[in-house]
């Protein structure tokens, strides 16, 4: 005798059947649908392109009542719209692109009972009109996509989205609710229970290990990064990839770069080389016919490499890309994922190279706090916005300082939990090839925590070197710093030592690089810790020997 959630899941399978004409449910789906049937209040944090829309797709056709779907997106409606049309799911949406008597008209279809999915941007839930509607309609499902853009401590806060919770709870008969999201850390995914209001949810993060990929990544100098990129490049020449650079300027230069050096290497080596260029630039600033030939060139095969800036990969399906490689550290492990995450989607072992160095970082910072003033938000939400940016970016750094798994990594930095008895490592990452010799680092550690102390957080790194390293120059000597107590401890460690050291005190919260124009190097959250007697700290050593020699993918 099936129960009730058998037979649940054998109608959402059947659904799933039918209207979309696939055989079985992706990791996350079953579940989700099955607890929404029930009535119960979901989030589901999955990967772009993991299936969301079914999630609520299927329980708008098992429901009794109209589904509405809140979705940032206006430019997308139509398309969702459609595509649900095309299988079967009656759909429209109401957005201000629509003349007044067409708006009324769609909600007079819903009301109806003529609509099961209906669309809308988050500001429509503010108009009387729609107010008024919702009051009387049968609405089962309340379905939220998109739903990080609640969080300032997101990327894409939008104040719009505060009034979503307002709404529900303004409803006679509260509706099931089921928010969905690509990315949220911990954090977001509290604000979107909290301010959506959503009641004791069935929370699920799926779908995030990419287990086709390989994660490697290198410390190089900003001299070295071309020419590892155009040997990686040559001796790749059949394979298709992904370069992305930091700026504009930088994805002209490299791709001239590539196209000189590349055929030089090959032949050097005595490989052959195609005709036609090796790689191919794309950024935001490139006139658009330059921009759509360098795509069509790139998706044809007929140049293997693009170099381009973020701008790139949004609504591109190439599905046979082997290699994504990261000229620069991007701004948040959310960027990270999204860009790498273009290499594979066939399925097939692909790898992904993080190239960086310190003065990345560094650069992050900067850009970070130069960020202009947004006139739609007050001081405070600026302020919050900035600091929220400043985790995602520390998350990021914390990526390429760590030891562990890089897999491992970035599914825990999304809330995924290890699936018990599965590799966490299946597709291979240089943190797992290689072996670390980790350094003892306590009294450089001490020494500069001390040392910050005694500059009263009041300068930045530069100056905290000189210090500990005993410099005799002039404005050191000028301000009485060599009376400090911490003046010269550090006198046969290297700069580059006690920068490293000093940087990973920073990813590891002991430390805080301050905002604004100069960047002051003050205490963190965990600094009481370094003055403890039991206090000991360790960094790796920079060296990887697996990194370049690690399995040809
Ligand atoms: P998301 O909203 O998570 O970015 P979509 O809902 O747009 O993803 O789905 C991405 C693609 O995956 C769509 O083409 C969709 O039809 C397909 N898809 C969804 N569920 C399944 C499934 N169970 N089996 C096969 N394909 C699926």
């Amino acid at each position: 005798q099936p129960d009730a959630a058998h037979y649940g899941s054998q109608a959402a399978l059947a659904a799933l059947r039918e209207h979309f004409g696939y055989e079985s449910f992706r990791p996350g789906q079953a579940e989700l649908i099955e607890a929404i049937a029930s009535n119960r209040d979901v989030l589901g944090v999955m990967p772009t392109g993991s299936g969301k829309s079914v999630c609520y797709q299927i329980p708008a056709l098992l429901l009794h009542g109209i589904t509405i779907v809140i979705s940032p997106l206006i430019s997308l409606m139509r398309d969702q719209v459609d595509g649900a049309n095309e299988i079967g799911i009656p759909a429209a949406f109401i957005n201000t692109t629509q003349t007044m008597d067409e708006q009324e008209q769609v909600l007079d279809a819903a009301y109806a009972g003529k609509v099961k999915l209906l669309y809308v941007a988050p500001e429509r839930l503010e108009t009387p009109r729609f107010r008024n509607f919702a009051a009387r309609a049968d609405i089962a499902l309340i379905a939220v996509d998109e739903a990080h853009c609640v969080s300032q401590w997101g990327q894409d806060f939008r104040s719009s989205y505060l009034g979503i919770g307002e709404f529900i709870a303004s409803l006679p008969d509260r509706p099931t609710v089921a928010a969905f999201t690509a990315t949220a850390t911990e954090r977001v995914r509290r604000d979107i229970v909290q301010l959506l209001g959503l009641r004791d949810p069935l929370v699920l993060v799926t779908g995030f290990d990419r287990t086709n990929l390989y994660f490697d990544m290198l410390k190089l100098n900003t001299r070295e990064k071309a020419n590892w990129i155009a040997n990686y490049v040559a001796e790749h020449a059949d394979e298709s990839g992904i370069v992305y650079c930091a700026t504009r300027k930088e994805t002209e230069a490299l791709a001239q770069t590539l196209n000189t050096l590349v055929p030089q290497l090959r032949a050097a080596r005595g490989a052959g080389n195609a005709p036609g260029d090796v790689a191919v630039a794309y950024h935001g600033g490139m006139p658009a016919p330059t921009r759509e030939q360098a795509q069509r060139d790139f998706v044809t095969d007929r140049t293997p490499v693009v170099v381009a800036t973020n701008a790139f990969g949004m609504g591109i399906d190439k599905s046979n890309v082997r290699f994504v490689i990261h000229h620069n550290m991007p701004e948040s492990i959310e960027s990270y994922y999204q860009e790498a995450g273009r290499a594979g989607r066939d399925g097939e072992p692909s790898r992904c190279t993080l190239l960086w160095n310190e003065s990345d970082i560094v650069t992050r910072r900067r850009l970070l706090d130069m960020g202009g003033p947004n006139e739609r938000l007050t001081a405070d939400e600026q302020d919050l916005v900035r600091r929220s940016k400043r985790q995602l970016l520390d998350g990021m750094i914390g990526y390429c300082r760590t030891t562990e798994c890089l897999h491992r990594y970035m599914t825990r930095y999304f809330g995924e939990h290890d699936t018990p008895g599965t590799g966490h490592c299946a597709g291979g990452c240089v943190n797992c090839a290689s072996t670390f010799a980790t350094m003892d680092v306590t009294p450089v550690a001490r020494a500069i925590s001390m040392c910050v102390h005694d500059l009263g957080q009041h300068f930045g790194m530069g100056k905290i070197v000189a210090v500990l390293r005993g410099s005799k120059a002039q404005d050191v000597l000028a301000r009485g710093f060599d009376r400090l107590p911490t003046y010269a401890t550090l006198e046969g460690t290297s700069e580059a030592q006690i920068r490293d050291v000093l940087n990973q005190m920073v990813a590891d919260g002991f430390l805080y690089i301050g905002e604004g124009r100069l960047p002051l190097v003050q205490f963190g959250p965990r600094a009481a810790e370094t003055a403890s007697p039991t206090f000991h700290y360790e960094i790796k050593k920079t060296e990887r020997k697996a990194a370049r020699t690690a399995p040809r993918t």
